[in-house]
């Protein structure tokens, strides 16, 4: 059995504000530590569920936050940016099953920590697909689906776990803190968080035949406004994506693979337009 494991930052125990998951943050240093632990609690609770085979993706600002050294022997890291799919490189076909962990809310979201969608609060006010606001959890979640593999495990805030549960109602969730303002939390105490995470990680697997993969069909239309219009001026240049509105860009498509990658795109073309 294959596990593919996002991590993020923003939804990791005792975060709350962002300059701990900024490199340049006085307290970076513990923060990445804390995020590598929540990750190995994730591995082992798939090890003990049996799972031989763990990849683990670095999905928080240039992908270069856990700490090799101190990630669990058992799993492979990709880090770096940029890179093709970002927090969702290295998902294709073969996986049984993915976690995500140290998640968060979409931008917008109220009574929730640091919530946010694609790379920083500044750049996306929302992104659809067909309409439907989404999050990265619910973004890389469809990709995921695209290759068959369920989001079986999804840890963050309970605002972000709830959100997630809109897309697929039978994710393992756990809550490791709740939000008392964007950038302020009530949040369980890091070891209590990792026990809730490994066993989890294990319930996951468990019950896997309960969650199904979350999946789009036919043609498929990503909406994304962006915070400033010029960041609408550089991404409304690519051909095949339109203007919508004052800050808003919009493509059409059937292979959504193209459409994360063209998301992820978007967002790093809008956050040049900003310099
Ligand atoms: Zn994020």
């Amino acid at each position: 059995m294959r596990v593919f494991v996002s991590a993020d930052m923003e939804g990791v125990a005792g975060v709350v504000r962002d300059e701990q998951t900024d490199p340049a943050g006085r307290d970076y240093p513990l923060f990445r530590r804390l995020m590598t632990l929540e990750v190995n609690a994730a591995i082992e609770g798939a090890l003990e569920a049996g799972v031989q085979e763990i990849v683990v993706s670095d999905g928080h600002w240039s992908g270069t936050n856990l700490l090799p050294d101190e990630l669990h022997p058992a799993a492979e890291l990709l880090s770096g940016y940029p890179r093709r799919l970002y927090m969702g490189e290295g998902m294709g076909p073969g996986f049984d099953a993915a976690y995500f962990v140290g998640y968060h809310a979409s931008s917008g979201t109220r009574d929730a920590v640091l919530d946010h969608s694609g790379a920083d609060p500044r750049l996306v006010q929302e992104v659809r697909l067909g309409g439907i606001p989404q999050s990265e959890g619910s973004l890389t979640g469809y990709l995921c689906g695209y290759f068959d593999c369920p989001v079986a495990l999804f840890t963050g805030d309970a605002a972000a776990v709830s959100q997630m549960h809109q897309f697929c109602l039978t994710v393992e969730g756990v809550v490791v803190k709740e939000s008392l303002a964007h950038q302020a939390a009530r949040s369980l105490h890091p070891e209590l968080a990792r026990q809730r995470i490994r066993s989890g990680a294990r319930r996951a697997i468990e019950r896997l035949d309960n969650i199904p993969p979350m999946r789009l069909e036919g043609t498929v239309e990503l909406e994304v406004d962006f915070v400033r219009t010029a960041m609408a001026d550089s991404c409304e240049r690519i051909p095949g994506v339109r203007r919508i509105g004052s800050r808003g860009v919009a493509y059409a498509g059937e292979d959504y693979v193209q459409i994360y990658k063209l998301f992820l795109a978007l967002v790093d073309l809008a956050q040049a337009a900003t310099s």
